[in-house]
């Protein structure tokens, strides 16, 4: 097994965690129906991008009607 040649001092750990932060999201209102989503994503609650539809909603569908 590899073992590290020499101690990572705290200065040099804590340098190398520096870049480690996650950034937040950044959640928009979709202008369709209000719902937060992503940015330059397909809405997940409605199915539209750009104001229109481009992925059916499970209402429309029907995918409903089958699930007994
Ligand atoms: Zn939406």
């Amino acid at each position: 097994m590899a073992v590290p040649q020499n101690r990572v001092t705290r200065s040099r750990r804590n340098m190398r965690r520096a870049h480690d932060a996650l950034t937040a999201a950044n959640p928009a209102e979709c202008p369709s129906c209000g719902e937060l989503k992503r940015p330059h994503h397909v809405c997940p609650s409605c199915g539209h991008y750009d104001s229109r539809e481009v992925v059916a909603s499970v209402v429309d569908a029907g995918l409903d009607d089958d699930a007994a």
